[in-house]
């Protein structure tokens, strides 16, 4: 039987704003010593007020413009309820029935992905299994919770693995262009969950169930997870059943999903409006302050640098990549050492993708230079060039007097020990002066 992929994406990414969602915590938690980085908004104490960050509001609004969202003129914070301890009040904040953007999509070469909703919430603590006293304990560092968190939901518009792998890429380059994030996934500051399920070829109605698999922290591993569960759902279907409504977690060293519990429905989550925070409402001019001083997206970026410097799409595609490449791509090529010497986008293109190793160390200066030094053609001294050449002719018989017998193989062996001595010499020059030289012989 043949079975259609259904898979739909949640992502969640911090933000690096200096301070935490709701109070003055520092959001910057990685590798900090547990728990000094609270309060008592943070920690849920009685009394304590929550206050949101004004930054975080306006990435979350400036990620929505960049994904073509519409941005809510009213928007509001709702309590999201649920039993685990990472979380000390009980309850997150996140938002319910008005998120701060709605819509948007993201092109992708197996076809558009539309963006659902676009929300903002505070991240939660870190739980930690560990051996204390000879017992296992559980361990909660609550540095994370309360971080800002966006997340990004997508309608089910994905059908492949590779396709999903596509459509991050592209989001983890929006939030990093925009600056509004590390979306460093070893880190965790960006976490994949895929919803998967399959269908027969033909159906177009939604799957009777769907599986979720949680806080994956890399493409290769998302795309992993929703080949085994593709595989995973044809199988239990072929037996005549339907897959269970699951959460799942991926296992690296197994290299397959594993069940952690039956999905909630949105109901067990008990929403309810944040009493402590009022609706936020947002002018147009407020919006368009935001859109105006967006910097430029990856896309268009790349559509700039074909255009400007006449490179192809596999070059444009390479470089943006990495914004630190694509940086020095520009710097170099607009660099008076490269403009004044005449050499092509193409030419430092090239060179920056094959012989720079490290973007976060190469100066624009350096690797200016480095490509005029390669470019360069020296014309040889003359008389320097008769010596080489008496001595490459005098030691090497056997080749000029096949070259003589009209073997052209030869020609090339002694134009070679000539460019050992002179690398940089002009082609064209060497070779005249050679052909010249064995003439007299
Ligand atoms: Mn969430």
């Amino acid at each position: 039987m043949n079975y259609e992929p259904v898979i739909g994406l949640e992502i969640h990414v911090e933000l690096k704003t200096k301070s935490g969602m709701f109070c003055g915590c520092p959001a910057d938690h990685f590798g900090k010593t547990p728990n000094t980085g609270t309060c008592p908004v943070c920690l849920g104490l009685p009394g304590a007020l929550p206050i949101p960050n004004k930054k975080a509001v306006e990435w979350t609004i400036m990620l929505g413009l960049a994904l073509g969202s519409t941005v809510s003129e009213v928007s509001k914070f709702d309590r999201k309820h649920y039993f685990y301890p990472d979380l000390p009040k009980g309850y997150q904040i996140s938002q319910y029935d008005q998120p701060l953007c709605r819509g948007g999509k993201i092109e992708t070469s197996q076809g558009t992905v539309r963006i659902h909703r676009v929300h903002l919430e505070e991240d939660t603590g870190k739980l930690q299994h560990a051996m204390v006293d000879g017992k296992k304990v559980t361990l909660v560092d609550f540095n994370r919770s309360g971080v800002p968190l966006v997340e990004i939901v997508t309608e089910a518009d994905i059908h492949s693995a590779d396709q999903a792998k596509e459509f991050l890429k592209k989001l983890h380059q929006i939030v990093r262009y925009l600056g509004i994030s590390d979306a460093d996934m070893e880190k965790g500051s960006m976490r994949l969950e895929p919803n998967i399920s399959i269908r027969k070829v033909g159906e177009t109605a939604l799957p009777p169930y769907k599986v979720e698999v949680k806080n994956i922290n890399s493409f290769r591993f998302a795309a992993m997870a929703i080949e085994y569960e593709i595989k995973r759902h044809a199988t239990i279907l072929e037996s005549g059943s339907i897959p269970a409504q699951e959460t799942r977690g991926w296992d690296e060293a197994k290299n397959a999903t594993v069940s952690q519990r039956s999905k909630e429905e949105a109901a067990d989550y008990r929403y309810f409006p944040e009493p402590d925070i009022p609706p936020l409402r947002f002018t147009r001019g407020y919006i368009e302050g935001i859109r105006q001083s967006m910097p430029l997206l990856p896309d268009e970026r790349k559509q700039k640098i074909v255009k400007e410097f006449g490179l192809n799409e596999q070059q444009a595609t390479v470089l943006i990549d990495d914004e630190r490449k694509l940086n020095l791509f520009e710097s170099t090529v607009l660099s008076n050492a490269v403009v004044s010497a005449g050499i092509s986008g193409a030419t430092v293109a090239n060179w920056i993708i094959n012989k720079v190793a490290d973007y976060g160390v190469a100066t624009t200066q350096q690797v200016a230079a480095d490509i005029v030094e390669s470019q360069k053609i020296t014309v040889i001294d003359e008389s320097e060039l008769q010596n080489v050449l008496a001595t490459v002719i005098s030691s090497n018989d056997k080749a000029v007097a096949d070259y003589k017998k009209g073997k052209q193989q030869s020609l090339m062996f002694l134009m070679g020990q000539v460019k050992r001595q002179i690398p940089k010499g002009n082609t064209q020059q060497i070779l005249d002066a050679l052909k010249a030289a064995l003439d007299t012989q």
